[in-house]
């Protein structure tokens, strides 16, 4: 049976320096939720921190992987060049005052088809823009956020790669991941998979390729109901010669990895169990989950992570009260 169309973008994974910058930008200039502080899967010893809306929706996930050590990264092709955050269509001026307001580094805004786009750089470097598009629809909100509801970032509008030769990655874009071509316009290529979330390919023979590291992408996740489809997704693209990874358990979305022509990492993950399957949805985010095989060692991941202080007011390690006597 043909497998189904990609259906959009779940996450966007990167690298970045500092945990404690990552987590002050990201829930405290852009109003995003902390949604879940676990580790690296692979590296315990390293934070995995993931921002969204106030569920972590797939579609709305930027998640970070901070390393203190390491070098910062070159954009470049061969990468996800930049990250499209969805904003309000009468908002744009709100965000433009807010970021002269904090010194967030950022160009001129300017006219993409109907959509309003305002590009500008993270606390490591990581280009990001937001875009005000007629499309805009409200994700969950967030409680907590410090941005009005009505002009809050809801969900990733889309992702931009660069590559150097862009062909075969349209072949495969097209021709076994279900997207659809919508546009073409001053060397910028979007697709669209089944729903929302688009991907915008720059071919430029002539782009420096891309050097991972700080402030760069590692990956970018699309999304797929289940497991079964999933399962059908790696089969079909190991059928064509793809080296693609087996099932990964990420505990809040199952995953798998493959590299496409152009050198991004694409990972293809399951709509759920979603971010509340181990804390309540009200609480996401204000504590330390570890998956299950590294509970018995949480006292020592505790003290080998950087020390955090969550939006929330809680602390990694957890700080012990110390009440004194007068
Ligand atoms: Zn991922």
């Amino acid at each position: 049976m043909k497998n189904e169309k990609i259906l959009g973008i779940h996450h966007m994974t990167a690298i970045t320096d500092d945990a404690q910058a990552n987590v002050d930008f990201y829930t405290g200039i852009l109003g995003l939720r902390l949604v879940k502080v676990t580790v690296n899967f692979d590296d315990p010893s390293a934070y995995h921190l993931y921002y969204g809306d106030g569920l972590g929706t797939p579609g709305s996930a930027l998640t970070f992987f901070p390393y203190g050590t390491g070098r910062q990264g070159k954009v470049g092709a061969g990468q996800v060049t930049s990250t499209g955050l969805a904003i309000p269509p009468d908002a744009m001026g709100w965000w433009i005052d807010r970021f002269a307001a904090e010194a967030i580094s950022f160009d001129n805004p300017f006219k993409r088809g109907d959509e309003e786009v305002l590009p500008f750089r993270a606390h490591d470097g990581l280009p990001l823009e937001l875009i005000a598009s007629p499309e805009y629809k409200a994700g969950v909100p967030v409680s907590e956020g410090t941005v009005p509801v009505d002009k809050a970032i809801a969900r990733m509008h889309s992702i931009t790669m660069t590559e150097n030769y862009g062909d075969a990655t349209q072949n495969l874009l097209t021709g076994v991941l279900g997207f659809e071509k919508v546009s073409e316009d001053e060397g910028r290529i979007r697709f669209r998979g089944e729903q929302d979330g688009y991907l915008d390919l720059i071919v430029d023979p002539k782009a420096g390729r891309g050097q991972g590291g700080h402030g760069t992408v590692h990956h970018i996740a699309w999304r797929t109901t289940d497991e079964v489809t999933q399962k059908d997704w790696q089969e079909e693209i190991a059928s064509l010669g793809y080296h693609i990874s087996p099932v990964m358990d990420r505990d809040y979305f199952r995953s798998i990895y493959f590299r496409e022509p152009g050198g991004v990492l694409f990972e293809i993950a399951t709509l759920g169990p979603g971010f509340d399957v181990d804390e309540p949805a009200d609480t996401l985010g204000q504590g330390l989950r570890l998956p299950k095989m590294y509970e018995s060692m949480r006292q020592r991941i505790e003290l080998s992570l950087a020390e955090l202080r969550l939006p929330t007011g809680g602390h990694i390690p957890p700080r012990v009260e110390v009440t004194q006597n007068v």
